[in-house]
């Protein structure tokens, strides 16, 4: 019988043998180790001293050290560490394109659409959230691309106001959080059309750069 040495205390890889298991039927030696991520696995004799395994299986996963995913550069791997469910995963270290420094197990960095910073995927919610509400750069497109005038609007044509004090029509035009004022007319028509031009400038490139056309208001 061929003796086996005592691998207690060992290490192989990123495992660190701790105890002797319980044999395999055929009588083949088994050892409890412990992986430097935290995990513990039995793993064969012959494995370890072959070198077949090296870990409890985290080392596994693809190195991702200096790839670009998303927002994120991977710097490395991290001494941090996240769980799933009973298991315990090792966290990259990555550099998000704003700067920051962010870790991540290896299942959301790899998932574009979530590889970035905390602050980043806030930053991404929130403009999610306004694009669903029909915000794009600070301005509504449902309510840009839908010229009906508002209920607070009394000349029948939005963004053309009747000023009693210089007893004159003005055109405004609101656009990207911003009031700007298109002039003061004594025709309301004159009013009208400046507000439509601005309109076409303003709102037209814009909206054909989300894809969107302008549905003119008819006052007639
Ligand atoms: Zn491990
Ligand atoms: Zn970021």
């Amino acid at each position: 019988m061929r003796q086996w040495p005592d691998l207690t205390g060992q290490r192989f890889g990123m495992l660190v043998v701790t105890a002797q298991a319980e044999s395999t039927a055929t009588g083949q030696r088994r050892w409890v180790c412990r992986c430097d991520c935290g995990n513990e696995r039995i793993v064969m004799g012959s494995n370890l001293k072959r070198g077949t395994t090296v870990s409890c299986g985290c080392k596994r996963y693809k190195n991702l050290e200096g790839q670009k995913i998303g927002k994120l550069t991977v710097i490395g791997r991290s001494d941090k560490y996240g769980s799933r469910g009973k298991r315990k995963t090792q966290l990259w270290e990555c550099k998000c394109e704003c700067g920051a420094i962010t870790y991540k197990a290896t299942d959301t960095l790899t998932n574009p659409d979530i590889s970035m910073c905390q602050d980043c995927a806030n930053k991404y919610a929130a403009s999610k959230a306004r694009a669903n509400a029909g915000f794009k750069d600070g301005t509504q497109l449902t309510k840009i691309v839908d010229m009906t005038p508002t209920a607070a609007n009394t000349s029948g044509v939005r963004g053309v106001y009747y000023e009693k004090k210089i007893n004159k029509w003005r055109a405004r035009l609101r656009f990207k959080g911003k009031t700007m004022s298109f002039g003061t007319f004594t025709r309301f028509e004159d009013a009208v059309f400046a507000r439509k031009e601005a309109e076409k400038i303003y709102f037209g490139e814009f909206l054909e750069a989300n894809g969107l056309e302008l549905k003119e208001y008819n006052e007639e």
